[in-house]
């Protein structure tokens, strides 16, 4: 895989909606346009769903899920073997697919940028292929005459929307285990990103499925994405993003049918460094865990805390590790950061920026652009920052690091825990005691010790508080997109030992 060149002057295959396994245009005709985030231009013109196509796409979704369709007389085994051929597909265009990642939003083309990216989508494929003939319910041992088991049945109808920080990944996330559990699916991309979805669409395609399984329908939040969590024919809503469109999502899903609903949301994650480390990787570690993916990733270790010991040296190991980190083209081989997703992103980082300065917090290096086209933001270090510092409350999503200082176990866990978020936290120690003591009472959905944002297919990820609802990947995933159906028969009296 290291070998994977990029593919740069590409063509883009797929700028229209996909309903009943066919590209279509809006019913509008109206389009919008996608943006190289390295340059400021436009890539394509793509179709715009709204309200009407979401219909249509409800429609063929309907169909494909009715009793009796192609897709529900398949065996779960066959549905399994559809999920794994999308991931030996993506397997197989994996240069084509993370070249148009890359140019659509500006991640790094190597492997800790859209090759691995696209390398774990087909692995979360192939994870849940495995699952399809394999989810089931139980038998029950009730009082008296009666026979009891539960049946895991699909949810039907799931809506999904995606963000535009790790659009194919998250793409993944939704589909691959709604359609292990026997669902059907309308999605939307964010629309700063909608190019890989669609060509994942082409591959669901290709490997078979019957049509109305999967529609994508990009377009924007308030008109498509509004039209799907208040459809009242679609009974499942999943998003990813920020926790104020969250909360609209949650309003809107519970005012309609009741959606079953979960959310992804944003994050302040604690990255906790004691003074036992070996300062020479953890530098490195803390860094990556919050810069990765130039800093837009909800798991981010955003608040870097320090032990009062080893902070001064922390933070100048910091510094220089900063202007180290390779920014510019996304395609060129070295580059570890590309640009922001787009001008809005950019303009708010710049802005918790300088109320970081504003606030009394050292600007260690970075903190402005970088170049002078796109969306590039200089790696940023801030030090002496407090928790009272909107750069220590706020969701940056951006590549800035904030290093706090902290004397003691008791103090950093509380301190970690002063947020309205909880997606992940991570510890860095020699001490098991104080790494288990601290997993055990932060409040979060994911703990790493001695690592940051290592994210598999086989392990639950999620929110406590703000940070969202349900789980999702692993086992745990799946149970958001089955009913749990109960089924009694009544026996007659003389079988009542069959029981
Ligand atoms: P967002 O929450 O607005 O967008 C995410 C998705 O929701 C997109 O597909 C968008 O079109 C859709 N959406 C927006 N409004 C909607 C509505 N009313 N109904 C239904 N769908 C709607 O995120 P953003 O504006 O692109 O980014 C803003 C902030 O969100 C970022 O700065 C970051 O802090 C956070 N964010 C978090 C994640 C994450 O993974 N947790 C991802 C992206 C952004």
């Amino acid at each position: 895989m290291a070998n994977l060149t990029p593919i740069r002057d590409l063509e883009v295959k797929y700028t229209q909606l996909f309903i009943n396994n066919e590209f279509v245009n809006s019913a509008s005709g109206k389009t919008f346009p996608t943006i190289n985030p390295a340059t400021g231009e436009k890539i394509a013109d793509i179709q715009e769903a709204d309200k009407a196509d979401v219909n249509s796409a409800v429609e063929a979704a309907k169909a494909a899920f009715a009793l009796g369709s192609p897709y529900r007389k398949l065996n779960a085994s066959t549905r399994g073997q559809l999920l794994n051929k999308v991931a030996d597909l993506i397997e197989r265009d994996i240069s084509y697919i993370a070249s148009l990642e890359t140019l659509d939003n500006g991640k790094a083309f190597a492997l800790n940028g859209s090759i691995g990216d696209t390398n774990f989508s087909a692995q979360v494929f192939r994870y849940y292929a495995g699952w399809a003939d394999k989810i089931s319910g139980r038998t029950i041992p009730v009082d008296g005459n009666h026979f009891s088991y539960t049946r895991h049945e699909p949810v039907g109808i799931c809506g999904q929307i995606t963000p535009w920080n790790y659009p194919l990944v998250m793409a993944a996330w939704k589909i691959a285990p709604a359609i292990a559990a026997g669902n059907v699916v309308i999605l939307k991309p964010a629309e700063q990103t909608p190019l890989t979805t669609l060509y994942l669409a082409s591959l669901i395609k290709e490997a078979g499925f019957p049509a109305g399984v999967v529609n994508i329908l990009p377009g924007y939040g308030p008109t498509a994405g509004a039209a799907i969590t208040s459809h009242p024919d679609i009974n499942k809503v999943a998003f990813t993003g920020s926790t104020e469109v969250g909360q609209i999502i949650m309003q809107a899903a519970g005012a309609t049918n009741i959606k079953r609903t979960t959310l992804e949301l944003g994050g302040k994650s604690p990255c906790v460094i004691f003074d036992d480390v070996d300062l020479d990787t953890v530098v490195q570690q803390a860094q990556e865990a919050c810069m990765t993916n130039m800093g837009q990733c909800c798991a981010a270790g955003t608040r870097t805390f320090v032990q009062e010991k080893i902070y001064d040296e922390f933070v100048a190991r910091s510094r220089e590790l900063a202007k180290t980190r390779k920014i510019g083209d996304p395609f060129d081989a070295s580059t570890i950061n590309g640009p922001q997703i787009d001008e809005e992103q950019f303009n708010k980082i710049l802005d918790l920026i300088q109320s970081g300065s504003k606030d009394g917090a050292k600007l260690e290096v970075g903190g402005e652009r970088f170049g002078d086209k796109g969306y590039f933001i200089k790696p940023t270090v801030f030090s002496g920052v407090t928790d009272d510092m909107r750069i220590a409350k706020e969701e940056i999503f951006g590549p800035v690091q904030q290093i706090l200082k902290f004397k003691d176990l008791d103090e950093v866990i509380e301190r970690a825990n002063n947020t309205t978020y909880g997606l992940a936290a991570s510890i860095f120690t020699n001490d098991i005691n104080r790494a288990l003591t601290f997993a055990h009472s932060v409040q979060a959905g994911t703990v790493w010790i001695n690592d940051h944002n290592y994210v598999t297919p086989q392990g639950p990820f999620g929110g406590f508080k703000m940070s969202g609802l349900g789980r999702e990947l692993g086992e745990y995933g799946l149970q958001n997109y089955v009913e749990i159906k109960h089924v009694v028969v009544r026996l007659p009296q003389s079988n009542a030992a069959l029981q």
